[in-house]
Order: C-alpha cells, then structure tokens, then sequence
C-alpha cells in the first residue's frame, strides 16, 4: 500500500492485486489491534539482515519522513514516552488502514481482491501476470511485496517466495520469527499463564547470543513475553546448525548475586526450624518455588537448618541461572514475522529493484531484512515501500 501510494503519487496507474477479499488483513492485528507502526528508537541494532542495504533504505525514507507522510495523509499519532513505540492516536489498528485506503482511492489505485497471483513472467517489453481464476494482467512494471510466510491465515503464505524463485532469486531459508519458544520440561504445566519480570539471555554452543529484560509468559510448552519472542530467530538459526540453544533465566535481576546470598542465608537462618519452601515466600512467585527446589535438587520440605553452603548455591543458581534447553518456536501460524527471504545481494539498495530482472522491485517482509518487536518490521515495509513505490514509477 505504501509502495502504491508513493507510486501514484508520481504519475503511475497502479493496481494492487491482493489474494484476500480485502488488503491489509495483517495490519489489523498488528500490535494487539493497536497497530505499533514505528519506533521513535529506530536504531539499526533492531534490524537483522545487511546493514549496509538496510541504511540505505532508510537513508532514503526514514522514521521522520514515515510520520510525516502518515501525518499528511490524515493521521494523529502518539508515542510512548519510555519505549518509543508509535500508534495511531485512536489506538486502533483499523485506522491506519482507513487512512492508507484513503489515500490510495484518492490516488486513483485500484484494488483488485481475491486475486492471487500464480505465476509473473518477464517478457521482452513488460510483465504478464498470471492470476488464479486464470486471468492474465499485463504491467510495465511489478513491485512483489507479498510478505514472508508468518501468520498465513493473514495472507503471506510464502507464495510470493515462489514467485521470485520462478524469476530466478535465491531466497534465504525463511525460518518464524517473533514466535513464541517451545521446551519440553515436565514443569510447564504447573507455571502455564504465570507472567513475571525477568532478564533471560540465549546461549548457544558457549556463546551468549542475546539477552533481554522484561516480562516473560509461561505456557504450557515454553515462553511468551516481548522477551521471548525476540530470541525466536536465534533460536531456529542455532538448532539449523544443529546446535542446542539453552535459555538462562534470571529471576532477580535487579538485586547483585552477593546480597541474594546474603538474603538466603539470613531467610534459612530467620526460617530455620521451618521447610525450604517457606524461606522463598515473597521472593519469588509462589508456584516457581517447588521448581526452583526441584531445580536445585532440594527436597520442598527439607528444614532450613539441615541446608549447608552447597544446597544454597545451588538455590541460588536456580534463581539466577536457571537453565532451560529450547527444543524450538511455535510454527508459522503463531510467527509475527519471518526471518529469510529473498537474498539482499540479488536487489539493488538503491532502488529495490532486481539485479535479474529489470521492472521487477521488492518491498517489506518479502526480502532477508526482520526486526525486533516495538514497529520495527513496519517501519522497514513503510521505508522500503517507499523506495520500491518511488523507484518503480520513475521513468526518467
Ligand atoms: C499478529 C501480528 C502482529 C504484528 N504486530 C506488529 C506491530 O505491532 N508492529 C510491527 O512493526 N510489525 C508487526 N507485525 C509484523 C508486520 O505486520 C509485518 O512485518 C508487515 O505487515 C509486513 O508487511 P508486508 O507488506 O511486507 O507484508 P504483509 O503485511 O504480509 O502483506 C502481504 C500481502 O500480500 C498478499 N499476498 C501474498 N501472496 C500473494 C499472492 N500470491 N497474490 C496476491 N496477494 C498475495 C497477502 O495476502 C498480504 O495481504 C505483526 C505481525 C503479525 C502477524
């Protein structure tokens, strides 16, 4: 729609063709109903994929340039004064697309729903479009900006990943991003829908590969929480080079390992006549306590006094080290994004338009660029619809 959008408004006749009965299915559900549509934080470090291709992008278009347009094209916007996330005013994701489709009407774009595109091919002079019903539309020019393969039920269901192979560009293996981690630890079922702040960090093979601090989700097979979701792509990338990635969660961020020692000892001392699990009330969530002793292989109710120094390093591991394998991610139909895509070398920074074929541009999802949770992966479809929209319509 962006894309449409900036293309109209240098002269192209545009038609969008959508394989749902309506466009902007996706955006709907974006940020809970909420539409989280940029970051005022739009730090490069939220971007995984080519950094030099993706500066360039936003080089061109950025956050600044995204809100203005929006702001001329109708819509009143706020953001968080802590985390920068942006909204629609309204906090109403359908408002966002009211405005977009307002302003492709006004520009004169046709909609064309329940049209699925089967197959592009590039003749000598133009494109041949090929759609499901059997139809053939033919274009000068063709911007693929058919999303990754996350939440198919919202239409990107990888077939544009298709299209772009038949016209010959290498796609990164797609893997679901933003996605909930999945563990198999017996457990689960106990701490299912306990939320609890928390700074978890991602190992694998040694290595630390990310960390995080906020509001973690137990389910009843593995993690939710903006936390979480984060680690997703990390997670699928290590278990393709077949390594085990385990989760390190730790309890008590905001306190040093040396006064949680402390409190121990004092809580064993102040509790000593009483079971283990007593001394943890009001530490931690209740419903933890009996899997952290289990954890550090601690009878729940083993008296405080019969605990020595080795017991209790042990708790303490468990508090702040707590271990936990992930075996993987929920699947494409829980992802809110997809990691992969067509391969970055294969498209001009430019312009987005394809080094392999001439007329054809990429714009959002579709391409190896995703970013972090907080409107990073909508910026970067504003932002590159933006340079695909322009560039597709210059003729000079
Ligand atoms: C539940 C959810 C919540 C999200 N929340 C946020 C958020 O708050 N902030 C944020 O920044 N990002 C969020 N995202 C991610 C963001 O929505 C996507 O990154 C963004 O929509 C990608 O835009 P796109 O235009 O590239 O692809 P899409 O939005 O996926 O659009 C692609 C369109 O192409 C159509 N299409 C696909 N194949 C064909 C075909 N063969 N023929 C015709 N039409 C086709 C699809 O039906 C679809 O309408 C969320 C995603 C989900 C699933």
């Amino acid at each position: 729609m962006m894309a449409a959008i900036t293309a109209a408004e240098q002269g192209a006749n545009i038609q969008i063709l959508e394989r749902l009965p309506r466009v902007g299915k996706k955006l709907l559900a974006t940020g809970n109903g909420h539409c989280n549509l940029s970051n005022l934080n739009s730090e490069m470090n939220h971007y995984h994929g080519n950094p030099d291709f993706i500066q360039l992008i936003f080089s061109q278009f950025d956050r600044n340039d995204t809100l203005e347009l929006f702001e001329n094209m109708g819509l009143s916007w706020i953001a968080e004064s802590d985390f920068g996330r942006v909204f629609p005013r309204s906090m109403q994701a359908s408002s966002v697309l009211d405005i977009l489709r307002n302003a492709m009407a006004q520009r004169g774009i046709t909609e064309n729903c329940d049209a699925t595109v089967q197959r592009i091919e590039r003749t000598k002079h133009d494109f041949l479009i090929k759609l499901g019903g059997g139809d053939t539309l033919q274009a000068d020019r063709v911007i693929l900006a058919a999303g990754g393969r996350a939440s198919p039920n919202m239409g990107s269901n990888g077939s544009g990943f298709t299209l772009a192979e038949q016209l010959g560009h290498s796609i990164r293996t797609p893997s679901p991003a933003i996605v909930q981690l999945i563990w198999d630890e017996p457990f689960s079922k106990s701490l299912k829908g306990l939320k609890i702040q928390a700074s978890i960090s991602l190992k694998s093979d040694g290595n630390e590969l990310r960390s995080e601090i906020g509001e973690i989700h137990f389910m009843e097979d593995g993690l939710s929480g903006i936390p979480a979701l984060q680690m997703a792509r990390l997670v699928n990338e290590s278990l393709e080079k077949e390594q085990i990635p385990v989760l390190h969660i730790n309890l008590l961020p905001d306190l040093q390992s040396d006064d949680i020692h402390k409190q121990l000892m004092d809580r064993m001392d102040h509790f000593k006549n009483q079971p283990v699990q007593e001394s943890l009330i009001s530490l931690v969530h209740k419903r933890l306590i009996p899997v952290l002793l289990k954890e550090a292989r601690i009878p729940c109710d083993t008296i405080c006094s019969q605990l020595n120094e080795s017991p209790v390093k042990s708790l303490m591991d468990a508090l702040i080290c707590w271990k936990i394998p992930v075996t993987g991610t929920r699947s494409w139909s829980s992802a809110q994004v997809t990691a992969g895509g067509i391969v970055t070398d294969e498209v001009y920074p430019s312009t987005l338009e394809s080094k392999l074929v001439p007329g054809l541009y990429f714009a959002g999802e579709i391409m190896d660029v995703d970013g972090d949770c907080g409107g990073y992966n909508l910026q970067w479809a504003w932002s590159s619809g933006w340079v695909a929209g322009k560039s597709a319509a210059d003729i000079s």
